[in-house]
């Protein structure tokens, strides 16, 4: 089957009332809303408007949902793909793919472009680039270089991008008018926890005794992504019980099993 590539001209409803904590990078990413939603007035001064920025986080941590709500926000269309899409592809592929997704863009401006995982296509490049390498992978990142250096930033697209691997980036893609912007986008402290199990606890139906407080308590070195799990498997676990409400208990087992799942993850990766 064929990878999927790109969300063809989807808006998207997600803002940032859906993205809790990650309270600087918000505020990086509302200038980036600003330009989308205004362009003129930033340019009509002789500004020129980034093109992109690098969300640079752990798994899990809102990234994707970040670049979501941007979108949302500006009401403007949302392109994405994923890195790791173009590995494995026949030759040619992954440029054309590329090719295709800026020309899709640039006819719905203003738009963003979220491109996951940027590492698998935009790893550093061997020492020899000019060696003659038909790897594909390279094929696609030099087409990405050459998309991001031919538009013009005026044109209203905005390229966001996501990595946990920020230190392995080829540093073509970080030079000023590409990737020079990073924002850090962190695992949440127990504050930031409770305002995310906030937002993932709104659709269940609570006993009372459950404090969100608590919760956070129980779950350090959760991400976003862990929470939005425990809360959905919370529900899952008293559903199995018969019961009409999530209780305490359903959270602790809840907890309990994702704290199971992670290290297992772990152990696979050491
Ligand atoms: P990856 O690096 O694995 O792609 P990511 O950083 O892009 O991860 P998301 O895909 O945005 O993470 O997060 C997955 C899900 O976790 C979100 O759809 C959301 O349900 C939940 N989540 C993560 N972070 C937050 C947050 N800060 N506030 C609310 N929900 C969050």
């Amino acid at each position: 089957s064929q990878a999927k590539v790109f969300d063809k001209d989807s808006r998207v409803n997600t803002t940032f009332k859906d993205v809790a904590g990650l309270s600087e990078a918000k505020q990086e990413v509302e200038e980036i809303v600003e330009f989308l939603k205004n362009p003129s007035k930033y340019t009509k001064l002789g500004g020129k408007i980034p093109k992109g920025a690098l969300l640079v986080g752990p798994p899990g941590t809102g990234k994707t949902l970040l670049a979501k709500a941007v979108a949302g926000e500006a009401n403007v269309p949302f392109f994405s793909m994923s890195g790791s899409d173009f590995v494995e592809m026949f030759v040619g592929v992954g440029a054309s793919r590329v090719r295709d997704l800026f020309k899709q863009a640039k006819e719905k401006s203003p738009c963003i472009i979220f491109i996951d995982e940027i590492d698998a296509i935009g790893r550093a490049r061997g020492k020899n680039p000019n060696m003659g390498s038909n790897d594909e992978r390279e094929n696609t990142l030099n087409q990405l270089l050459t998309e991001m250096d031919g538009f013009d930033t005026n044109s209203g697209v905005i390229i966001l991008a996501a990595t946990n691997r920020a230190d392995i980036l080829d540093r073509a893609l970080l030079r000023a008018g590409r990737f020079d912007r990073q924002i850090h986008v962190e695992l949440p402290d127990l504050n930031e926890r409770r305002d995310i199990f906030k937002v993932h606890l709104r659709p269940l139906k609570l006993a009372e005794e459950v404090e969100v407080n608590f919760l956070a308590k129980q779950t350090p070195g959760f991400s976003g992504a862990d929470i939005a799990n425990v809360c959905n498997e919370a529900a899952l676990i008293a559903a199995r019980n018969n019961h009409d409400k999530v209780n305490k208990q359903d959270f602790l087992d809840a907890v309990d099993r994702i704290i199971g799942g992670l290290e297992k993850k772990n152990k696979i990766i050491s």
